[in-house]
Order: C-alpha cells, then structure tokens, then sequence
C-alpha cells in the first residue's frame, strides 16, 4: 500500500512534460504511470497540477558569519524557508579555517545543522589553506566520504580566504582526479580593492558604488582566467553566482569546444539590474558579486535558453535592516547577502510561464542539473527510487510576495511586490508535507545530510 497517491498530475523533467500518477511509499517515489490503481493512506487529486521534483539550491549560506555579522537565517529558519519555496535540498558551504582538514571542516558544519534543517542538506567545503599541498592528499578521502565539491575564491584576500593562482590550479587538477568539482568564486581582488580604495577617497560612499567598485570587467576578467585554466589542464570548473555577459561568453565558447565548464547564476541577476544600487534601499540589494547592468541581465537569460547556464542557484544570505544600515555611511561596511531561497524556484517557474524559459527548462536548472552536477543521484527528479521530493504546483495561482508571507527569519525581502503567476500548493520532503498553501508544516530535524556521489561533472 502506497502512502500518497498523487492522481492526474503533469510531471515536468528536463526532456518534456507528461501526464503521470506518482506513488509514493517510505518517503520515496514508488510508482509512475498513467491511471494508477492501487491502494494509498492518502489520494490528493494533483488535475491541473504540475507535479515537479523539489529544487535543489547548490549556494545558500546559513548560520555564517561574516566580518563579525552573522546571518539572519540559521539551519531551521532557512531551510524552513527553502520548504515554502519548493527548495527540499540546499547545499551551504563548510569553510575550512587555517590549519583544518576537510573531514573536520565539513563535519563541524554537519553537527551544526543536525536536529535542526527542515529539508536535506549537504557542504561545499570551501579551502583556503592547502597545508604547503599536504590538503591534497585528503582530496580522496573527502570524495570517499561523499564531499564532491569544492569552492575556492580568487577574492577576499584580506578576509583570508583567497587562494593564490598556484593553489587554485593544483585544487582543479588534483579535485578532478578524484571526481569533486571545483566551485570558483570568480573577481579581480587588487582591482576591486584599489578601485574601492579611490572612491572611498573621493568621499564615494552610497551602494551605488559597490557595483563601480566591482563591475563586469572586474567580474569577467577573472570568469575568462578561471575559464582557461580549466580549459588547458583539461579539468571541470563550476562559477558559481557568474553575473556578467563577457564571463558568459567565455563559458558558452568553452562549452561550445566540449570543455566541462559549468555556469551557476541567481535569480537576482536575472530579475534586476545594476540601478537598484542607486535606491534608497539600495544596500539590501548588496551582495558579491554586484548585480550587473541590464545587458548581463539579458545575457544571463539567454544563456539559460542556450545552455551555457547550467543551474540557478540563490546565494541565499539574508541580514536584517539594522544589519544592513550600518553601511549607510559607506558601501565597504554593508553586509554582503540578500535572502532568495524561497523565491528561486517560484520565481524562474513563473518567468517560465512568462515565456522566458520553458518550464522544462526551469525544472533542469533549479533541480536536475544540481543535483546530477553535485553528485544526488536520488534528487532532482520525478522518477520511481527517488526522494519523494515533491512539488505540487499550481500553474494558476497568484501571489504577489511580501515579507509577511516569507518564512526566514530576516525582515524584508528584496522580491517585495514581485507578482508570480503560479505558486507551489504543497511542497513534500522525502514524502513529509512540508508546505501547505501557504503554511510551513515541516519542522526542525526532519533533513538529513546526503552524502554524495563523486564524478556528476563527467556524467
Ligand atoms: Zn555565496
């Protein structure tokens, strides 16, 4: 006997949409087909519904702190958030400190999100000290324990978490020999600093400035240089949150020559352009890389189309009002995150229905190319031996977002007034309810970590 049967639904994958039944038993898809028979605890009758498999966000950040100022969102109320927005797996990262282990890095982060993450989890482990290349040498152990990715920064120098070019490429090397893909977080640090430095001088201070501190150039320059290591060593590399049409040039020609050369973009950067930053709210709209002008916008969505954009992604990192005004006076001091987790997958659904993607489309670059890129093989999809990560969406619906509707835990939301046409009406987690019209009836301690699968880049 099933536990939940969902009849007359359409089921959306990446390669079409089809008219399907889905039984699910022990929090697992057990059955697909047309005009299912058999016995369930509980029928919802899924006619005119889209039954779409739970987005998978590869880049959120929960309880992180970042110069000295923690997130708003730990690992209940983001992922909490995640569940009401159709997301029923996130992947944070666990950075590692100077002197750690990867092993260690990640299994800190893993006690701290056990008994308390609504849907699965799984880390990035973000390096930034290779113990003079002795770090190597962990590289297999780490895929064998499931860590299958890795991010790395050509930025925040002073933050201490940058990696030297040197390192950069022996991670790409030496992470592709064991199937774990390298995470490149792509801009010019002594650009970006000396520009910062020139307007600060010039009493240059309002958020305006932290995109002309940071514009497409100094994003590109270091999305191209990325791009031709990898190319030349004959390695994978994923940018993650790329926000610029000549960084995507330079991944669409590398793809276009069979390189494994992936491209992650949020929804930020495919909703909004670079005049946000001259808002008076401006400073919540802060997050690195800047939201670019309107011609990477649109380039962004065309690589979409295209394929040369292979996921979306949030860069979920929400702070509070307070948080963010204390850059008021100066861009440098505003903290660098906007919240975006619930409204992903909402969101590239609606502007699907819209007619800028397909929903297929939609559906391959929130969940199934994630999941098949990071290594979850039972994520990502609507298939019998899957999770029964399930979204039950109704194309019809008409919601108008507003922080009240919101469930993180910071206070506004940078999607205020945005009008979706379509909304998730439930949202299951490994066959739990976790949304209900409207309603979080997850709760803490229901996700678990997936360990992972190494080699998604290759497959
Ligand atoms: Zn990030």
């Amino acid at each position: 006997m099933l536990d939940i049967l969902f009849k007359r639904g359409t089921v959306v994958a990446p390669s079409g949409r089809f008219r399907a039944d889905v039984g699910v038993r022990d929090g697992r898809i057990a059955l697909l087909g047309e005009d299912l028979g058999a016995e369930a605890g509980e029928l919802v009758d899924a006619g005119g519904k889209y039954i779409l498999p739970g987005a998978v966000d590869a880049h959120v950040h929960l309880s992180m702190i970042s110069n000295g100022v923690p997130t708003a969102d730990d690992y209940f109320t983001g992922t909490r958030a995640a569940a009401c927005g159709g997301t029923t797996t996130v992947i944070d990262y666990a950075a590692q400190r100077k002197g750690q282990g990867i092993l260690e890095s990640v299994g800190a982060r893993i006690d701290m999100a056990r008994g308390q993450a609504c849907v699965d989890y799984a880390f990035h482990c973000i390096l930034t000290d290779l113990h003079g290349g002795a770090l190597l040498d962990e590289f297999g152990a780490a895929a064998a324990a499931g860590i299958t990715s890795f991010k790395c920064f050509t930025v925040y120098k002073r933050e201490g978490l940058m990696m030297a070019d040197g390192d950069l490429s022996r991670v790409l090397v030496a992470a592709a020999r064991h199937g774990i893909l390298t995470n490149v977080h792509a801009e010019n640090a002594d650009l970006l600093y000396s520009r910062v430095a020139s307007f600060l001088a010039d009493g240059k201070t309002s958020a305006w400035y932290h995109y002309l501190s940071r514009p497409e150039f100094v994003e590109a320059e270091a999305d191209r240089r990325v791009v031709h290591w990898a190319k030349a060593l004959g390695v994978p590399v994923y940018l993650v949150h790329l926000a610029c049409a000549e960084g995507l040039e330079a991944v669409a020609e590398a793809r276009g020559q069979g390189f494994p050369v992936y491209a992650e973009t949020c929804p930020q950067y495919l909703a909004f352009d670079s005049e946000v930053y001259k808002r008076p709210d401006g400073a919540n709209f802060v997050c690195s890389p800047p939201i670019k002008g309107a011609a990477s916008r649109e380039a962004l969505w065309r690589g979409l189309r295209t394929g040369s954009v292979s996921t979306v992604a949030t860069d979920h990192c929400p702070f509070t009002l307070a948080q963010k005004a204390v850059g008021h006076g100066n861009f440098v001091d505003i903290p660098n995150g906007c919240p975006g987790v619930e409204t992903m997958y909402p969101y590239m659904l609606s502007a699907a229905q819209a007619g800028k993607i397909s929903l297929e489309k939609a559906v391959e670059v929130c969940a199934a190319n994630p999941a098949r890129l990071f290594g979850l093989p039972t994520k990502g999809a609507v298939a019998p031996g899957l999770d029964a990560d399930l979204v039950l969406y109704d194309p019809d619906a008409h919601v108008t977002v507003t922080q009240t509707l919101m469930h993180s835990s910071t206070d506004h939301t940078i999607w205020e007034g945005l009008s979706l046409t379509g909304y998730p009406e439930r949202v299951y987690a490994r066959g739990a309810l976790v949304f209900d019209r409207g309603r979080f009836t997850g709760h803490a301690g229901h996700g678990v970590y997936c360990k992972r699968v190494p080699g998604g880049a290759l497959r």
